[in-house]
């Protein structure tokens, strides 16, 4: 199974070689989908975690006793209908197909369920319509699409 977490990293773990440690210790394969990291700071990761659920537990907490605050609600991803003039920028730089235009109407689609929550689209959209709501948990917002007839 698959889960997407942010990972806070405190300075004094920056340097650990943690995707290293999730795999080689626990199964756990690590994709980093974005990195704020910076040498001898603090920093934040989001990460998609895979492996069997107990491996999943057992890193998780390994994570924790080092020091890392795991968000486990690393938010959902909302495009502004009303903003959004269907420009197609935002779709080429999405890594996961989430945002795509297909004919007849070229409009944005926006599949939720592909979305890896990477936040690359944000800074593309020259009309801020697309931003990262960190307030609700993951299993209300996935409902959540833009898709217009
Ligand atoms: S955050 Fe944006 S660019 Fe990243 S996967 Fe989701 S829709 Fe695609
Ligand atoms: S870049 Fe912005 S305006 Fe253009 S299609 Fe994407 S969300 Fe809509």
């Amino acid at each position: 199974m698959k889960r997407r977490l942010t990972l806070h990293v405190p300075r004094e773990a920056v340097h650990q070689p943690l995707t290293y440690r999730l795999a080689v210790d626990f199964d756990v394969a690590a994709k980093i989908l974005r990195a704020q990291v910076a040498p001898n700071q603090s920093g934040t990761m989001v990460v998609e975690l895979s492996g069997d659920i107990d491996e999943l537990d057992a890193a998780e907490q390994w994570l924790e006793r080092q020091g890392l605050r795991l968000d486990r609600a690393p938010g959902q991803l909302r495009i502004d209908a009303v903003r959004c003039v269907d420009c197609g920028l935002c779709s080429s730089v999405c890594p996961s197909e989430a945002l795509q235009f297909s004919a007849p109407n070229w409009q944005l689609v926006f599949h939720d369920d592909r979305c890896l929550v990477c936040e690359q689209c944000i800074p593309s959209c020259p009309f801020d319509a697309i931003s990262l709501g960190l307030d609700q948990p993951v299993a209300v917002t996935i409902q959540a699409s833009v898709e217009r007839a």
